[in-house]
Order: C-alpha cells, then structure tokens, then sequence
C-alpha cells in the first residue's frame, strides 16, 4: 500500500514537472512563431536573419533579403471575408516555404507582408523571387480571381557588407516601388545591377 502511494506521489510530481515543460515550450513558442501562419514571426525573422547574416559576412557569401506583400489584399477581406483572408495568407506561407531552400528563411513580418532571406543567392535572385510570384499567381487560391504579390529585394554583397537593417529597408523601398509600377512584379532596390 506504501509502495502504491509512493508510486503516486512520483507520478504526480512526474506529471507536474511535464506540464511545467510543456508550458514553457508552448509560451516559448508563442513568442516565436506566428499563430495563423507558423511562420517564424517578426522578433524570430530578426533574430535568425541576424545569425545567418552574420555567418555569411564570416564566409563572404552573398545575401539577399526580400519582402513581399499581397496585393489589394484589403479587398479579398472586404469582398470574401476575414477567414477567407486568413486562408488566403496560410497558403502564401506555404507556397514561401516550399518554394524556398531549407538555409534560406521565410517569417511573417507582420499583416500581410513577408520576409525572407536567402544565403549565397545573387545569382538567379530575380528568378527565384520570379518562381515565387509566379507560383503564387497560378496556385488557384481564390476560385474567382488570381491573388497575387508584389516583391522587393536588396542584395548585400560581402564586398559591400552592409547592417541587415539597412538591407531590410532598401528591400523595403524596393516593395514600395514595385507596387507604384502596377503591383505583381519583383523589384530590385533602386541602383542595383539587372540579376
Ligand atoms: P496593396 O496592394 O497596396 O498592398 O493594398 P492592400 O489592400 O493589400 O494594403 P493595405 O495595407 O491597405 O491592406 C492590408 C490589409 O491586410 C488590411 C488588414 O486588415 C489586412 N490584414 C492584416 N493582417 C491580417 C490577418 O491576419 N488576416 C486578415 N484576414 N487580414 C489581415
Ligand atoms: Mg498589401
Ligand atoms: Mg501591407
């Protein structure tokens, strides 16, 4: 009888000390990722982008980040819904995932608008950013109309190593004008070579 209690009060503390790790990842999750989407969220963007850009700057790769943003997206809410919306940005998170390699990294920066990073990747940049548009305009998300994606992206060469803040904000600027030029279109920051 001893022995059963004994074994019970090990299980309980067991059990307690499970739940104390459970909520511990789940909390360290929910700071990390984002809800709707799993993507690696903003503050989880940053911190990764941080890392393997300072990693490429060791090694002198090349890096580029991107930004992308749904186009008219306040329409798709307005006309279809809310959780139609949110449909719409679950499935660009997928396809960004899947279009992109394992080392390069895809986070939701904030409403509809995404980041990614992309290592060693000058060449063929515009193409693979192409891909993604692309594969976002034929996906068929929506039955009666194409969503699709504006891009922008800046290039920091290790010759040319520049704060990841600062490439955020060309990539930023380049998004901007990417959408004054008619929207669905990659855009290069102003300056950059033709890729
Ligand atoms: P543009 O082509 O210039 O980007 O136009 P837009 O309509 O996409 O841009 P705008 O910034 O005016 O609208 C963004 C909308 O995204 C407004 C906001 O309600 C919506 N939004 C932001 N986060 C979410 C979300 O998590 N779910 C849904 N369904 N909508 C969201
Ligand atoms: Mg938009
Ligand atoms: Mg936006």
């Amino acid at each position: 009888m001893r022995e059963v209690s004994r074994f019970e009060t090990t299980a309980q503390s067991l059990s307690g000390a499970m739940s104390t790790i459970v909520l511990r990842e789940s909390l360290q999750r929910l700071a990390l990722v984002d809800e709707l989407t799993g993507l690696p969220n903003r503050r989880a963007f940053m911190s990764g982008a941080t890392r393997i850009a300072g990693r490429a700057r060791r090694s002198r790769e090349t890096i580029v980040v991107a930004m992308f943003d749904v186009d008219r997206f306040k329409s798709i809410n307005d006309q279809l819904g809310h959780d139609e919306g949110d449909r719409v940005l679950r499935r660009l998170a997928e396809i960004a995932t899947a279009t992109f390699r394992q080392e390069d990294l895809v986070g939701r920066l904030g409403g509809e608008e995404s980041g990614i990073l992309l290592v060693g990747a000058e060449d063929g940049v515009r193409k693979r950013l192409e891909f993604l548009r692309e594969t976002i305009e034929r996906a068929g998300i929506l039955r009666d109309r194409a969503v699709t994606v504006s891009v922008g992206y800046a290039v920091g060469s290790p010759g040319d190593p520049q704060p990841l803040d600062v490439l955020l904000k060309a990539a930023d600027t380049a998004l901007y004008a990417a959408k004054n030029a008619g929207r669905n279109r990659v855009m290069p920051e102003a300056g950059a070579p033709p890729a």
